[in-house]
């Protein structure tokens, strides 16, 4: 099934980043979850937050993937190709794996 063309193009940049949302948090404002950029690792907040500055980053830079930034969630978003994304096979391993 041909969810999404742009994952296997982006080379994720490693699994950092604040614990939330780079836009909101300066303003004082609230966000309900976190997503982070793929392409960039910008952390932005989801569409049930007010802000949705995940998706205003799409719109500002074209970055095509979020994955969610809740420590204990495997999965991302297309946003051209409005697809979820599970990312909890082997091919993206190693992110939050304890050894
Ligand atoms: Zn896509
Ligand atoms: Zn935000
Ligand atoms: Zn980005």
């Amino acid at each position: 099934m041909p969810a999404c063309s742009h994952l296997e193009r982006i080379t994720p940049v490693a699994a950092a980043g604040p614990a939330e949302c780079t836009e909101c948090a300066p303003a004082g404002d609230t966000w309900v979850h976190l997503r982070r950029c793929l392409s960039c690792g910008h952390v932005g907040c989801c569409d049930s937050s007010p802000g949705r500055h995940a998706a205003r980053h799409f719109r500002a830079t074209g970055h095509p993937v979020v994955v969610s930034h809740e420590p204990e969630e495997s999965w991302g978003w297309c946003f051209p190709d409005r697809a979820f994304l599970d990312l909890t096979g082997p091919a993206g391993s190693g992110e939050g794996t304890p050894r």
